[in-house]
């Protein structure tokens, strides 16, 4: 049976909507490189509920979750189908694992979501389902999300978690133009594909007392949290494998990671 690979991607700020750079390519690539799945599920860091949510409508609103970007930002609609059957799907596949899962019939998509989605199915054709992260509940939850989400991908489903692996807003303001990268960015980063290659997936568990500049690189984990959803679902023993890797700014680690089964 095949088996789709998962994908966590860093997804930038707002403006990646409109030129998202070499992280636009290589999103693309990503897609360009996969069967072209039958639906996506796509977990966003901009989504924080106290239980696993997934929106559950056929029309998605493509919402503009950020303020004071140019106004062209505003006018961008990512207008794919939704797919009440996979929140459905999915939805059931979280109860079978005790977890207390709700379908949202009113919520569209976050930017987290639609802009990695524009560039990589700019055809708009793939249906989306985006899922919740629930901050308050850690690491283990998110990866317990995705083990219990895994049979998607074997069902033709592609899984994404959409985050950053640094998201340091503070130092992103207080940096740009700076033409260095700030050096936590890159043992943060470094030590991330370090340990994902090693497959400890209990020290990526433990980042925040593990990884050197954790909480300067995370002051709050919500963007992180994607990473285990996508680490889950790839099966009980992912590969992992660094596809992109650069920085916007000083300080936003823009990496993306192909998570696939080992043979
Ligand atoms: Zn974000």
């Amino acid at each position: 049976m095949t088996r789709l690979p998962t994908l966590f991607l860093s997804h930038g700020s707002p403006m990646h909507a409109v030129d998202a750079g070499g992280a636009g390519q290589a999103w693309r690539a990503l897609a360009d490189s996969l069967p072209k799945p039958r639906a996506i599920l796509i977990a966003s860091a901009h989504w924080e509920t106290a239980l696993p949510m997934l929106t559950g409508a056929a029309k998605l609103e493509t919402i503009h979750d950020f303020g004071g970007f140019p106004a062209e930002l505003y006018k961008i609609r990512y207008d794919a189908p939704g797919s009440p059957e996979l929140a459905n799907e999915a939805a059931a596949l979280l109860r079978a694992a005790d977890m207390t899962p709700s379908v949202n019939a009113c919520r569209g998509l976050d930017h987290g979501a639609w802009v990695p989605l524009k560039w990589m199915y700019p055809e708009r054709d793939v249906p989306v389902v985006q899922l919740s992260v629930q901050p308050h509940l850690g690491t283990a939850h998110h990866l317990a999300l995705g083990r219990a989400l895994a049979p998607l991908t074997q069902r033709d489903v592609l899984v994404i978690g959409s985050g950053h692996v640094t998201h340091n807003l503070r130092d992103w303001s207080t940096s740009r133009g700076a033409s260095a990268t700030l050096p936590y960015v890159t043992q943060f980063a470094g030590w991330l594909e370090q340990k994902l290659e090693a497959r400890d997936v209990e020290a990526v568990l433990g980042y925040r007392d593990q990884a050197p500049g954790a909480a300067r690189a995370h002051p709050t984990d919500e963007h992180f949290l994607p990473l285990f959803v996508a680490l889950g679902a790839a099966g009980p023993t992912p590969v992992a494998e660094r596809v992109y890797d650069a920085t916007e700014g000083a300080a936003l680690a823009m990496d993306a990671y192909r998570f696939t089964q080992a043979a």
